[in-house]
């Protein structure tokens, strides 16, 4: 089995569990990974992700996203995502990127002040999972305004990757619609969207039970 082949496999595995996690519902939220040739396999648009097989992603150009082999069935378009991924990948050298549209993602984001751009997180030991961040660092996540299309969010998302403050970070929380979580390769993106995830919930859980004290 070639490298690509592999990854195809395991994107269409990890979306069945994220789906599983509800991550991914209701057809919402995508995912990359790396293509042999120096494109990115991007998932299709408004289908159900956990019935995405290895034939259904399409190869795009991460530089500007123009579709360099097709998915095998005709009937299927290139995720919404690709403008994004493909900042991603360009500002950040992320070989894969995780789209969430968790609920908790939702409530994270609605603990910021709408003029905040980050939500805070501190004293977990989780943050670990995070490249060059430590469990007794503050760490800021960015938080954009959601937009009409998906493809609308480069232009904020192009200031978060050039924001100092942000250097750390790896995942984004959009308002009202989730998060974009990325890592080097297919595993870090994983791990960073499962620790992200538990993050999110931890830090919301907390602050629901200092609203009732
Ligand atoms: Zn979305």
């Amino acid at each position: 089995m070639t490298g690509e082949q592999q990854t195809r496999e395991i994107l269409a595995e990890l979306l069945r569990e994220f789906h599983g996690r509800g991550w991914v519902s209701g057809t919402g939220g995508g995912i990359c990974g790396p293509a042999d040739d120096g494109g990115l396999l991007l998932a299709p648009t408004g289908v159900l992700k956990e019935r995405v097989r290895p034939g259904d992603f399409f190869v795009v150009d991460p530089e500007d996203g123009h579709v360099i082999r097709p998915a095998d069935d005709p009937a299927l378009r290139p995720s919404e995502c690709n403008a994004i991924f493909g900042l991603t990948h360009r500002q950040r050298d992320a070989w894969s990127v995780v789209h969430s549209h968790a609920l908790t993602a939702v409530l994270a984001a609605d603990l910021v002040p709408r003029l905040t751009d980050h939500l805070a997180i501190r004293g977990l030991e989780m943050l670990k999972g995070i490249p060059g961040v430590g469990n007794q660092d503050t760490h800021l996540v960015p938080v954009i305004r959601n937009t009409p299309r998906e493809s609308e969010l480069v232009e904020q998302l192009t200031a978060v990757f050039d924001d100092p403050r942000f250097a750390t970070a790896s995942a984004v929380l959009v308002r009202d619609h989730g998060a974009y979580i990325w890592g080097d390769g297919v595993w870090d993106a994983k791990r960073h969207t499962e620790v992200y995830h538990f993050l999110f919930e931890a830090t919301v859980a907390r602050r629901g039970r200092q609203l009732e004290g």
